[in-house]
C-alpha cells in the first residue's frame, strides 16, 4: 500500500493489544469496551487481538484495515 500522505511504500504489519482495540469519538474514562458507534479494528479479541495495519516510517502514519474485525455490535 503506497502512503497517502508522501507516497512511498508503507511496510505492512499488525497492531496488536491486550484488549480489544477500537475508534470512539467519544473518549472513554472508565468502561474501556466499544460501545455500538464504536469501530473494532481487532479480531481475535479473547485470545490475541490483532488487526492489519500499514505503517509509513516517513510521515509516522499507520493506516489500519478494520474490513475483517467482527462489527462492535457483535461482540
Ligand atoms: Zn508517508
Amino acid at each position: 500500500m503506497k502512503c497517502p500522505i508522501c507516497g512511498k511504500e508503507m511496510e505492512k504489519g499488525y497492531i496488536q493489544s491486550g484488549r480489544t482495540a477500537f475508534f470512539t469519538t467519544k473518549k472513554k474514562h472508565v468502561f474501556f469496551v466499544a460501545g455500538s458507534k464504536d469501530v473494532v479494528l481487532t479480531e481475535d479479541n479473547f485470545t490475541c487481538p490483532t488487526g492489519d495495519a500499514y505503517n509509513c516510517k516517513e510521515c509516522k502514519k499507520i493506516i489500519i484495515d478494520y474490513s475483517s474485525p467482527e462489527e462492535s455490535s457483535n461482540l
